[in-house]
């Protein structure tokens, strides 16, 4: 048997990687190269993968994450947007026989059909990933709102992105976002990451943040696109009352006595933010207003 190569994990090695392929880091595609193996395990500890299991990493770099996947889940599926990292990784898993890399955009990818093929024969999935950071979001809302058979997804974001999820509502950091996260996954922050451990260092902390799916929403909703739709009417100027930001969405001018009778049948005070309403709420009141809509 060949003996295993270093982790490509380490400062020496990335650079030697980096300096022999001649590849400059792009700061427009989120290139920022893990160098540390502890974080890495943290990162795939979490995911909780077995030889059953499949992970589907979006963008493997040079393969740092990558190679600890293919050592800790049955089959390894990597998307990466970066044609000039391709070459790369084909030496850096070259070892791997049970990693496939996709070349593309990860938002513009047909996930689920590449799941079926790439990844046939895993009892469930994890996405566990380093994520380009100026994508976390619509990367993240893409694998929730396609509904894909996911177990969790184990990601390393930006710090303040990370406690936004995670949020309780009444904070500060509670939003939308929270909420849509809320809606499909319980969150966990799993680490906060210096930014040191990276090559080049970004200018922002990291967290690690673990969301395990849910098998079914914590609310029923009449309309999932309608209670997004209020949500985001909830939050859309967040130094406004909720019955403020409702009329403006929903009754116009008009429509104060109107909202306010329907607020206190849901026993939800207008004056509250809509930083304070739980799920729960939300959902109650998505509901009353898309009946009242439908007429
Ligand atoms: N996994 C590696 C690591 O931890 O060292 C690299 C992580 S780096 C933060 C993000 C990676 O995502 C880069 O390799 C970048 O080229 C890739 N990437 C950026 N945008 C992408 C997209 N839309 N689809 C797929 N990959 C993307």
């Amino acid at each position: 048997m060949s003996e295993q190569r270093p982790d490509i994990a380490t400062p020496k090695r990335t650079q030697e990687i980096v300096r022999r392929h001649g590849i400059t880091m792009k700061k427009s595609l989120g290139q920022n190269f893990l160098i540390d193996r502890n974080v890495l395990a943290k990162i795939v500890g979490a995911a909780e993968l077995d030889a059953n299991r499949g992970a589907l990493e979006i963008g493997p770099g040079i393969g740092a994450l990558t190679e600890q996947l293919a050592r800790a889940a049955g089959k390894v599926m990597a998307i990466e947007i970066d044609q000039r990292l391709l070459p790369v990784l084909a030496e850096t898993l070259a070892d791997y026989g049970n990693v496939k890399v996709v070349h593309g955009d990860v938002l513009k990818l047909p996930l689920r059909e590449l799941m079926e093929k790439e990844l046939s024969g895993c009892e469930e999935v994890s996405v566990v990933a380093n994520l380009p950071y100026y994508v976390t979001t619509p990367i993240i809302m893409k694998l929730l709102e396609e509904k894909l058979p996911l177990a969790n997804i184990v990601v390393m974001i930006q710090k303040e992105v990370a406690e936004r999820m995670a949020a309780a509502p009444g904070s500060k950091d509670y939003g939308s976002l929270s909420v849509a996260v809320q809606y499909y996954c319980v969150p966990e922050l799993v680490t906060i990451v210096p930014h040191t451990v990276f090559i080049p260092q970004p200018q922002v902390d990291s967290a690690v943040i673990r969301l395990a799916l849910r098998a079914q929403p914590p609310v029923e909703v009449e309309d999932e696109k309608f209670f997004f739709e209020v949500v985001q009417a909830a939050f859309a100027q967040r130094r406004k009352t909720l019955g403020n930001n409702m009329l403006a969405r929903f009754f116009g001018k008009e429509g104060r006595d109107e909202m306010n009778r329907l607020l206190e049948e849901l026993a939800i005070d207008p004056g509250r933010r809509g930083e304070t309403l739980s799920i729960a709420e939300f959902a109650k009141l998505a509901n009353a207003l898309y009946l009242r809509q439908k007429g």
